[in-house]
């Protein structure tokens, strides 16, 4: 039986992981949230872990009274999370915090020789190159859970043995394809939260109306890949059925398809190499009928390029990128700016912040803060 801690249970990541473990044989042993301590308790009564964690001290103090009456242990704050990830006893960890608050406890649980089933594209994004090598040092497998990427590792095992030539990276476009720049400058929370295909948390889903989800997802392609970003081609496929291709020497494309629901990728990353039934409904091919792709708007979505500039320079430009925009689609999703202000804001960070290209840890923690100031201003 596995050992699974499960970072952000009470997020969409997190409670779809739930809902997917009476299909694994799994035990969870650390359950964590920001503030959502009602849920939490409800999860952690259900599924008795050792220990839990809310980040909010408040909040902790709160659950521990709750859960008073139980010996699971209640904990707070960074260390509390880093405790959940690294010293819970888990075998793998589901990282389904939203932003780089998930790069420390990520790196801390594979230092401790944890597996990783990442949703937590932020930590990649940031930190990529560092999280990737501590990986390979400790033997450690990182398990995408973004449809995107699990549909590419479920692709490259068609691969045996050669070499990818390119991945054709899908997405949705979001509630605002076919808009131009000038059209979206208006745009309302309510408009930019209205995603077609996807339900997920508040923070991906305005990644998703500026497209800076897929810039970011280019970079996580890049690194759980170790492709250059030219050999990622973002491709928008309306109907989220293909969830990503991967191109071979010979021009051969292999897709990935499905549903769009997350519990597959979820479950997938947990079970792997087995596959077991999953919950999720199947796809009929005539009822899906057709599938459309296009090129991205490049000057309609300016994120993109930004995205793409951040990645062919590495060093610290993704934990600028990323740091940068979380304070922007902060500051929008509390109506301080507008929706195309956030793309402003992150070029004004990458332009403002003198670039770093060899790094540590702490320079990755000093670039995020740098962003975030300069965005808050
Ligand atoms: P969400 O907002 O629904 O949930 C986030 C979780 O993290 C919650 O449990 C919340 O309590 C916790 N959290 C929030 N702020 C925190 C903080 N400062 N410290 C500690 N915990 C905190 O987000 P989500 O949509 O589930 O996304 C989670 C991650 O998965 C993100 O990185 C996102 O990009 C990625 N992802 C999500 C989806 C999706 O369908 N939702 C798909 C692919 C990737
Ligand atoms: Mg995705």
């Amino acid at each position: 039986m596995k050992k699974i801690a499960i970072l952000g249970s009470t997020g969409s990541i997190g409670t779809q992981t739930v809902d997917i473990l009476p299909s694994i044989d799994a035990e969870v042993v650390a359950l964590t949230t920001n503030r959502r301590i009602n849920l939490l308790e409800e999860q952690a009564r259900a599924l008795h872990p050792k220990m839990v964690c809310a980040m909010d001290e408040s909040a902790a103090k709160e659950l521990k009274i709750k859960l008073a009456d139980t010996d699971i242990e209640v904990l707070t704050g960074m260390d509390g999370l880093i405790a959940c990830a690294a010293e819970s006893g888990a075998d793998i960890v589901v990282t389904a915090v939203v932003g780089m608050v998930g790069l420390l406890p990520t790196m801390a649980a594979i230092k401790a020789g944890k597996d990783i089933a990442l949703a937590n594209k932020e930590t990649l994004v940031c930190a990529g190159g560092l999280v990737m090598s501590a990986a390979k040092q400790y033997g450690v497998r990182i398990l995408p859970v973004d449809s995107e990427h699990s549909a590419i590792f479920q692709c490259v095992q068609a691969a045996n043995g050669n070499p990818i030539d390119k991945i054709l990276l899908t997405a949705s476009g979001g509630p605002f394809f076919g808009k131009k720049i000038e059209e979206m400058r208006g745009m309302t929370r309510e408009q930019a939260l209205a995603h077609p295909n996807w339900s997920m948390g508040a923070k991906i889903t305005i990644d998703s109306a500026t497209m800076m989800n897929k810039g970011l997802e280019l970079i996580e392609a890049m690194w759980l890949y170790d492709l250059p970003p030219e050999d990622i081609e973002i491709v928008v496929h309306r109907e989220s059925i293909v969830h990503s291709a991967v191109e071979f020497a010979d021009g051969a494309v292999i897709a990935q398809l499905g549903l769009p629901d997350m519990r597959l990728p979820i479950q997938l990353a947990l079970t792997w190499p087995q596959r077991v039934p999953c919950k999720v409904p199947r796809m009929s091919l005539a009822e899906v009928a057709k599938l459309t792709f296009y090129a991205p708007d490049y000057e309609a979505f300016p994120a993109l390029n930004l995205a793409k500039h951040a990645a062919s320079l590495k060093g610290d430009r993704g934990a600028v990128l990323n740091g940068a925009n979380e304070a922007a689609v902060g500051l929008f999703l509390n109506g301080k700016i507008g929706f195309t202000d956030i793309a402003e804001r992150v070029a004004y960070a990458l332009d403002t912040i003198p670039y770093k290209k060899d790094i540590t840890l702490d320079d990755v923690l000093a670039a995020d803060k740098a962003a975030r100031e300069i965005v808050l201003g």
